[in-house]
């Protein structure tokens, strides 16, 4: 610091115009930042240019080679070298910067390229028989020549970074690199399900190794949208997502989400788009933990593909060199667009549960038939009855932990309480799960976790007419908490009055509970007010005071729940099983867990190979 501030004071400042070269220089710091950035901004010109197929190729990490080659309208020969230089584009005029509806408008990208490495456009655009070729190098331009090439574009750029050798010792490893390059590539492809993308790293020569491959998927958006994020999210995803498509004053949103059920540890399976444009925006993501927020607990986080569609000039995006960011007018109508979009879908949704959870289940069982001597196992099996026919005393071997009033329940009942969607309750085992009958398969429910579920939707429901009604503690209870607690405490007394949770403060760091939720019953409000205060912290990086009183919510109705290790009656476990088909989520608790896993004849049958 002392250093360069002699310099300037000995030294008179002298004003100079950069040249062209450095100038460009100092822009691909901003605009290629490394190999995939590079990538990206040749993809999205492809995009820009109409094509339907791309293929990129890439050498030790993209930092000696990167090719991308398109199918697009191709750049005309006499506009070659235009290409190159700064600020031109032949997307925007430069009179309306809002309305851009392209990839590409700052023209920067090309001539960055070539001034920090050795870059070869070769183009042939339709109704002329030869392409033509141009060549930059640390930013000097070669004459264009004539070139044999098919109608598109190939953009070719070698030795990214040996003009800037500062730059390139802040590249990763090749491996890291390539990783990047990948998920720029999966990103770009998500959004443009109709063109087809391939991947390939040809460091070792020849054709190369395919990383990456995705066919253009036809159908209507929504199929194709489903195809391709298959194709980048897998299987799984596919199976345990489902579809949003909401629209609020002109903006619209669709893509799919993942059910609660099925969540990752991380945020990094959020893709969010705005038309079209892969963006990490905090307004975004923070929207869409809100719409999770009764679900999941925090630290999970759903897979989503979410494309965020509004006229250009709706939203600025114009605020990053790198065009990751953007800036909406109205903020809050994309936010309750995207909360309000994802609540209304995870509620029809609300039933279903991960089925790869069923799958997971059915994989443990066949481990068990591995390890038994097959010959005996055929033989059992080969002597095994129905299993389809209702019948009390094919259950008899499960650990009946109750008085199995089934055996009361007449046929015709039966026939009735089995065709409802959860079935007939047939037993409650390790007192914590509920077996139940239906017209195809067999239902496991956790009791605990359903319950659970079903009281927050009762507390909700409640919150949003007068308030959770409360009971008045015949002696109320004292707590001593530190001073802290009690002041965060304090600081909500109003809001937990409103759930049903009288407190006041007992002098000193004692707070003094008088009502207690009525929904609750008997109930530790010692623990109870300790878990709301455990709530409190967890969530004290959240500003939205809604989101907190959910948790807390959340947390309340946890006390109220039927415990795992209380015996039920069978009209207890049929009435738990109704409740459930009417509540909207009862597929999951509170913490995203499911609430019951269900598994098909069919897929019992193939258990004991039957089919
Ligand atoms: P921008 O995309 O912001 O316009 P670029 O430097 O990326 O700036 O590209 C400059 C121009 O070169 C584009 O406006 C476009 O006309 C042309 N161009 C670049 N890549 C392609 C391509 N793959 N196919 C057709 N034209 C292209
Ligand atoms: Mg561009």
């Amino acid at each position: 610091m002392e250093l360069i501030n002699q310099r300037i004071k000995n030294s008179q400042p002298i004003i100079k115009q950069l040249s062209e070269a450095a100038a460009n220089r100092i822009a691909a710091g901003e605009v290629v930042e490394r190999p995939s950035s590079a990538i990206k901004e040749l993809v999205e010109n492809s995009v820009d240019a109409g094509a339907s197929r791309i293929d990129i190729s890439y050498s030790d990490g993209g930092k000696t080679l990167i090719v991308v080659k398109d199918d697009g309208h191709g750049i005309a020969e006499n506009q070659l070298q235009l290409a190159l230089s700064r600020h031109a584009t032949s997307k925007i005029d430069g009179s309306d910067l809002l309305n851009i509806n392209t990839f590409g408008f700052r023209g920067e990208a090309l001539p960055s390229m070539g001034a920090v490495g050795r870059l070869t456009i070769t183009s042939r655009i339709k109704n002329v028989t030869m392409g033509s070729k141009i060549t930059v190098n640390g930013g000097l331009i070669n004459k264009i020549r004539p070139a044999p090439s098919t109608i598109g574009t190939v953009v070719e750029l070698r030795d990214l970074f040996h003009a800037t050798p500062a730059r390139l010792k802040f590249l990763r490893t090749d491996r890291s690199e390539s990783g990047a390059i990948s998920d720029v590539v999966k990103r770009l492809a998500m959004a443009e399900p109709f063109i087809g993308f391939t991947l390939r790293d040809v460091t070792s020569g020849g054709e190369g190794r395919i990383i990456f491959r995705a066919d253009p998927e036809t159908g209507d958006l929504f199929d194709a949208m489903h195809g391709r994020l298959t194709k980048i999210l897998g299987v799984d995803f596919s199976k345990n997502c489902f579809r949003i498509e909401a629209e609020r004053e002109g903006i619209s949103l669709t893509g799919y989400a993942s059910l609660p059920t099925y969540s990752r540890g991380s945020s990094i399976f959020q893709y969010v788009f705005v038309n079209g444009r892969p963006v990490k925006d905090k307004n975004l993501l923070s929207a869409l933990r809100a719409a999770y927020s009764d679900f999941l607990p925090n630290g999970r986080y759903p897979v989503v593909a979410l494309f965020v569609e509004c006229d250009f000039e709706r939203v600025d995006v114009n605020v990053h060199p790198a065009k990751a960011e953007v800036r909406f007018r109205e903020p809050g109508i994309v936010r309750g667009l995207v909360v309000s979009g994802l609540r209304h879908a995870l509620a029809e949704e609300g039933h279903r549960s991960s089925s790869t959870i069923a799958d997971a289940t059915l994989g443990s069982f066949k481990k068990f038939e591995s390890s038994h001597d097959k010959e005996n196992y055929q033989m059992n099996y080969s002597r095994s009855g129905s299993i389809s026919k209702p019948n009390i005393d094919q259950v008899g071997f499960l650990e009946l932990q109750n008085d199995f009033s089934a055996r009361n329940q007449s046929e015709e009942v039966f026939d009735e309480l089995i065709s409802n969607k959860l079935g007939a309750a047939r037993a409650q085992v390790h007192e914590n799960y509920i077996l139940s009958q239906t017209s195809d398969g067999i239902i496991i429910v956790d009791q605990h976790a359903a319950h659970e579920r079903l009281v927050y939707e009762r507390l909700k429901k409640q919150m949003s007419l007068n308030g959770v009604s409360s009971q008045t503690l015949l002696i109320p209870e004292i707590i001593e908490l530190s001073e802290q607690d009690s002041a965060l405490l304090m600081e909500i007394s109003v809001e937990l009055d409103r759930f049903g949770l009288g407190i006041e403060n007992f002098g000193g760091s004692s707070i003094i509970v008088r009502e207690t939720p009525a929904i609750l019953g008997e109930v530790n409000s010692k623990n109870l007010i300790l878990d709301i205060l455990d709530e409190l912290k967890e969530t004290s990086h959240t500003n939205l005071v809604k989101e907190k009183l959910d948790a807390i919510l959340s947390r309340i109705a946890c006390h109220g729940s039927i415990r795992s290790g209380r015996i039920m009656r069978a009209e207890e476990m049929n009435a738990l099983l109704r409740e459930m088909e009417v509540t909207p989520h009862s597929g999951q608790c509170n913490h995203g867990r499911p609430t019951y896993v269900e598994l098909k004849l069919s897929d019992i049958e193939k258990l004991f190979g039957r089919t």
